[in-house]
This record gives C-alpha cells, sequence and structure tokens, in this order.
C-alpha cells in the first residue's frame, strides 16, 4: 500500500514566511551573548512574524471561510500585548529606529519553597560561578538555597517580556493562524520540504503550545547554583506516552483504564493506576501531567537529588507550564509523610521535611491542581511485608497541605501569566 500523497501548501508563500521566523528564533537564541548580532537578528525576525500574516491576507480570496475566522485572530492578536508589540515593533525598526534593548541578568534567589526573592543585577556573561557568588554574597544573599541566574534581553516598550518568550509566544500564534488556513483547505499537513535545522518542519500546531525546541533553547540560557557552591543541572526528564507501550503496560498490570477526564477528576483513575503499580513492582517514580483543560500536553518523569533540587526542578514545571499553556497539574509519586510535632503545630512550621524524619511513613500520592483554583488529592499508605510484598492501603481524601509546596511555583507563575495577559 502507497501512503496518501502529501497535499500541496495551499498557501505557500505565507508557510514558508512561517518556516523562515522558525529558523530565524534559532539565530537570535544563538546570538544571546553578542549584543550586535541579536539586535540584527531581531531586526529581521519581528517584521517576517508580521508579514506572515500580511502574505495570508493577500490570498484571501481563495482561502475558504476566510472572512469567518480570519476576523477571530484579529480580534484575539488585538487584546494580545504581544501581537500589538509585533506590529508597533515592525513599524518602529523598518520607519523609524532600532528597539530599545535592555540587557541584564535576572537572579531568583530560593531559600525554600515560600522564601524567594527575585532581584536584577548585572554581571557579565562570562562570569565563573564563584565570582558570581562573592557578589551575591557581597550583596547580602544569604550562603544557603540556590540562585537562578537568567540573562535577559528586554524591549523598552515590552518590560515584562524576555524577548526571546516574546518572540516564541508571538510565533506559537501564527503557527496556529496558518494551522486554520490548512484546516480550511480540510488539510492538516503539507508538502513544504523540511529545514537543514532538523526542527524546522512544516508541522503546524492547532494550539498555543509553544515549540519543544524553543523551549528547550530557553531553559539552556540559566544556570542553576548552590549558594554554598556548585552549580545543579538537575532537570525534568521528558516523557512521552507511546501507545504501544502503554498496552504494553496494561497487560503487565491488568486492567488499566487510563484516566481521560481532567486533571482533578482524574486523581482517583491515576491513583488506582499507581497502586496496581506499586503493588506489583514495589516502588514507584514521580511524574508531572500536564493539562489544557481535557487535554494532555506534557509528562515529564522526575528525579530529585536533594530538597533544592526538587525545588528548582518544580521551577522548571512552572516553565513548562507557561511554554504549554498548561492551566491544570497531576503529580504523583512516592513519598515521605509524617505527622507534625506538638512544637511544629503550635508554630504552625515545619522544622524538618518529612523524608528526613525518623518516625516517617511512606505513601503515594496523587495530587491536582487547576488554574481556576480546583484541587483533589488522595494518600494511600504503604505498608511492606516481611517477604519484601507490598500492600497500598485504601486511599484517604486529604486536605491539600501534603503537596501545597510543590505547586507554589507552578501557582506563582500562573499569577505571572495573568499579568502578562496569557
Ligand atoms: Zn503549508
Ligand atoms: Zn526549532
Amino acid at each position: 500500500m502507497t501512503p496518501d500523497p502529501v497535499p500541496p501548501c495551499p498557501v505557500p508563500d505565507a508557510h514558508r514566511r512561517l518556516m523562515d521566523c522558525h529558523a530565524q528564533w534559532h539565530l537570535l537564541h544563538e546570538s544571546y551573548y553578542d549584543p550586535d548580532v541579536f539586535r540584527l537578528n531581531l531586526n529581521s525576525l519581528v517584521p517576517n512574524l508580521r508579514n506572515v500574516t500580511w502574505l495570508l491576507q493577500k490570498r484571501k480570496a481563495v482561502i475558504p471561510d476566510f472572512e469567518t475566522w480570519y476576523p477571530q485572530f484579529q480580534q484575539s492578536a488585538a487584546s494580545s500585548e504581544i501581537m500589538k508589540w509585533v506590529v508597533k515593533s515592525r513599524n518602529r525598526i523598518t520607519k523609524e529606529s532600532d528597539l530599545e534593548l535592555l540587557s541584564s541578568s535576572r537572579v531568583v534567589w530560593i531559600r525554600d519553597w515560600l522564601q524567594r526573592a527575585e532581584g536584577t543585577a548585572s554581571f557579565e556573561p562570562r562570569k565563573t560561578t564563584p565570582e558570581i557568588l562573592l557578589t551575591l554574597y557581597r550583596n547580602g544573599v544569604p550562603p544557603v538555597g540556590t540562585a537562578t541566574l537568567k540573562r535577559r534581553w528586554v524591549d523598552k516598550a515590552l518590560p515584562d517580556w524576555e524577548l526571546l518568550a516574546a518572540t516564541s509566544e508571538a510565533y506559537a500564534r501564527l503557527s496556529q493562524l496558518v494551522w486554520t488556513a490548512h484546516r480550511a483547505f480540510g488539510i492538516e499537513r503539507c508538502d513544504l520540504p523540511d529545514r537543514s535545522t532538523e526542527c524546522v518542519t512544516s508541522a503546524l500546531a492547532d494550539s498555543l503550545v509553544r515549540l519543544p525546541c524553543m523551549h528547550l533553547a530557553q531553559s539552556e540560557l540559566q544556570t542553576h547554583i548552590s549558594m554554598s557552591g556548585g552549580v545543579y543541572e538537575e532537570e525534568a526528564k521528558r516523557f512521552d506516552f507511546d501507545p504501544e507501550k502503554m498496552e504494553e503496560a496494561a497487560v503487565r498490570y491488568g486492567e488499566l483504564a487510563y484516566p481521560v477526564s481532567g486533571p482533578v477528576e482524574n486523581v482517583p483513575g491515576f491513583m488506582a493506576m499507581a497502586r496496581t503499580m506499586m503493588e506489583r513492582d514495589g516502588s514507584h517514580g514521580t511524574f508531572a501531567f500536564l493539562y489544557s483543560g481535557q487535554q494532555q500536553v506534557a509528562v515529564r518523569a522526575l528525579q530529585f537529588g536533594d530538597q533544592q533540587s526538587k525545588i528548582l526542578i518544580f521551577e522548571g514545571i512552572a516553565d513548562l507550564v507557561e511554554s504549554t499553556r498548561a492551566d491544570g497539574v497531576v503529580i504523583i509519586g512516592e513519598s515521605w509523610t509524617a505527622l507534625q510535632t506538638e512544637k511544629e503545630k503550635e508554630l504552625k512550621t515545619v522544622f524538618f521535611p518529612a523524608r528526613d524524619r525518623l518516625d516517617r511513613m511512606e505513601c503515594l500520592t496523587v495530587y491536582a491542581l487547576t488554574r481556576d483554583g480546583r484541587h483533589a488529592e488522595l494518600v494511600s499508605m504503604v505498608e511492606r511485608g516481611e517477604n519484601g510484598e507490598t500492600r497500598c492501603a485504601e486511599p484517604m481524601d486529604v486536605s491539600f497541605e501534603a503537596g501545597m509546596n510543590t505547586m507554589v511555583p507552578i501557582k506563582l507563575r500562573w499569577a505571572d501569566m495573568q499579568k502578562r495577559g496569557i
């Protein structure tokens, strides 16, 4: 059987220009530490982002239903800070002057889940970690916790957005627009050839999810250092669902129905799966499932060294929440729990994380939170038998406190996204 031929691109000018933008975005990223080249690349990328819509409009006579769906895009673009910035910046670049670019380093100091501080500092691009630490100590940052350094390019006219994030967001909106144009012709992919850069393909997105390659490239520009010295390199491992593997797993674990509703509604289903796996395997990894509505948009396997690396990994999940436009998160994993001591109850604090305590108890937890504030959490206590067998007790519906900390970076991000209108 020969595969169906790929249809020709119905809007080749606009689509090719969109692919140019993708390639140019990577050039912008690569020139991040070279101010002049960065400006040069930005000056080419921004007008091209603008041109995608123009090239599409030129073909409006031949695109089905153009008058129906294009005004919808125009309406959403008119209320988007980023799309308005693209239009204005294009005019500034081509008619008046350069954008007013500012370069700085954002330092995020995190002591624990609840204590964090952010500030702006100017570091030489190639400063060594000990030199940076010394500067931070001199500025009164205590030698505990971690510091994340992010180099930032910002346009004065768009102060809340780092420019790689801003252009990546504009690209996502345009990619969805070009996808809509293809859908108007009844197709979802076309024959435009891929470029030499592996990720620059003619694939289009039907949602506002930012490209994974752009997400990854941006996260490469930040450094996590321990305030007591050393660099952290922990990251969440990408975990793609493979239907075949899911089937294999289903056979291995018996009748497991994969939960398919929204994050909060899926908590009991995920707990049932986790208990089965735990009783069969005697252990369970930690996973983060990100949702947009009822659709799962990303899954990550999480592995932590110490408490600090756990915090940094959840900061990374918050980045992914923004890139994938997730509005719901489910965390599944094996963890430790311990009863608060009388002193802790009295002072309303926790002196030691449960994992560090002698009276700790092993449990499976599944908890979910959505951007609109709905949440659910189930805990199942794990009992180990003498012969190595594992039993998971009937799940308990508990207060959200236990999972609250790990959700702090995600909640902060949703609040920040709200502020930036996304
Ligand atoms: Zn096309
Ligand atoms: Zn790419």
